[in-house]
């Protein structure tokens, strides 16, 4: 295939009886990014003497530290930098400069047995440059980076030369970057997906089994298969509020007369640190960022032309407008916020791209008011899910949509890429 970009992937493998080393090039590779991190954000720029100055006085303080290492650092800190500065220009942040907590240390090539790794054909050990010199650290490598490693030694991916190293939990990882290529089947399938409240709609045809029907164009005759994922993104955020709703009111409770600050603003429960913390380990974006994975994988397992809706700057928005007679509490308006789109297709995207696959948009323009077989308009059914066709048929609401978005990319394009 012609012009085929590779797609980044990491994998982090955990570091079995880490070196005590490791711990001081942590503290000290921290200290580097913030203070190099501080010096961006308060002046916009690192100019070159200034780096040079900054780097012999690293090599002075942390003389055990290798080189590699400290430019890695500071290359890290102009990065932190300038993003502190972006965030703070949008408002995100507000704090007056940045602070360095934790740092992915990255060990670029000559600081790690990088050559050596490449060439095996299992790796189990590495060799890090730490204080006093190399060490080795064994990782205990699991399925993950198993099904990589084979397709690198396949050169169907690329292992990068950097390594990124940190800590989690007071447990290390290894984290490997490969760079891998697309696969070149064409795609076998057309696909579509429609994201609702508490699953994902999914209507699959067959491109090689139906080249025939496809290439007449009577979709009386395609066979798709129609079926939904479940997420419970909505009872998932419903629970979610149901639980921080508790917690706030036992906040309230418990402090009753710390509702104003020194400013004498009025201080909100949901601002204090034990709320903060209590919400943080309610873990609700990774629960949600591997449901968003579990339906990529399942929608991009193969190769497919892949069609969705094209999303507006806010979907959310756009699916309260569509649905507004149904969407009045604000509960469900709340719930429906609650639902990662972005997250979802951006997930759909990095696994389409890995697999070869093409990811088309199309209009959410009367996706569900119409019959998928007949073309004529649907009417209430009676309850929210049915609609009815005048040619005497039910249709679910979320199977019309998602056929529709099918039907509105030409087979013609389907047809090209077989
Ligand atoms: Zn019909």
């Amino acid at each position: 295939m012609e012009n085929v970009r590779s797609v980044r992937r990491a994998v982090a493998v955990e570091v079995e009886s880490p070196p005590p080393g490791l711990y001081a090039v942590e503290e000290a590779y921290r200290r580097i990014v913030e203070e190099v991190a501080v010096y961006v954000a308060e002046r916009g720029t690192l100019e070159r003497e200034k780096y040079n100055e900054l780097y012999r006085r690293f090599r002075e303080l942390y003389p055990w530290l290798y080189s590699q290492l400290i430019q890695q650092a500071m290359n890290q800190g102009v990065e932190a930098g300038r993003s502190f500065l972006e965030a703070r220009r949008d408002g995100r942040v507000r704090k007056p400069r940045p602070e360095v907590r934790w740092v992915s240390m990255r060990f670029a090539k000559d600081s790690w047995s990088y050559r050596k790794t490449a060439a095996s054909a299992a790796p189990v050990r590495l060799a890090l440059s730490l204080p006093g010199g190399r060490r080795e650290v064994w990782i205990k490598p699991h399925r993950r980076l198993w099904l990589y490693w084979w397709k690198a030694l396949r050169g169907e991916a690329e292992l990068a030369s950097t390594l990124m190293v940190k800590r989690r939990r007071g447990r290390w990882y290894a984290i490997f970057v490969f760079d891998v290529q697309p696969r070149g089947e064409p795609p076998a399938e057309a696909v579509a997906f429609d994201v609702n409240e508490n699953s994902v709609a999914v209507a699959r045809v067959s491109l090689l089994a139906t080249v025939d029907a496809v290439a007449r164009w009577n979709r009386q005759y395609i066979n798709p298969a129609v079926y939904s994922i479940r997420t419970d993104f909505g009872r998932l955020a419903k629970r979610y509020e149901a639980v921080r709703g508790r917690k706030l009111e036992e906040l309230k409770r418990r402090y009753p007369y710390a509702r104003r600050d020194g400013d004498g603003r009025r201080q909100n429960a949901t601002d204090t640190r034990e709320f903060r913390r209590f919400a943080g380990r309610l873990r609700e974006r990774r629960r949600k960022d591997a449901r968003a994975k579990q339906v990529a994988r399942e929608v991009a397992r193969s190769p497919a032309v892949i069609v969705t809706e094209e999303l507006g700057k806010n979907p959310q928005e756009g699916m309260i407008g569509l649905e507004e007679k149904k969407v009045e509490r604000r509960e469900l308006r709340h719930r429906i916020k609650q639902i990662p789109f972005k997250k979802l297709v951006g997930a759909v995207e990095g696994k389409a791209a890995e697999r070869g696959s093409v990811v088309v948009y199309v209009s959410p323009y009367r996706n569900s008011k119409v019959c998928p077989i007949h073309f004529a308009k649907l009417e209430d059914g009676g309850d929210w899910h049915t609609l009815r066709c005048p040619h005497g048929h039910d249709v679910d609401r979320d199977h019309a949509a998602v056929l529709n978005m099918l039907w509105k990319t030409a087979p013609a394009g389907w047809m090209k890429a077989v």
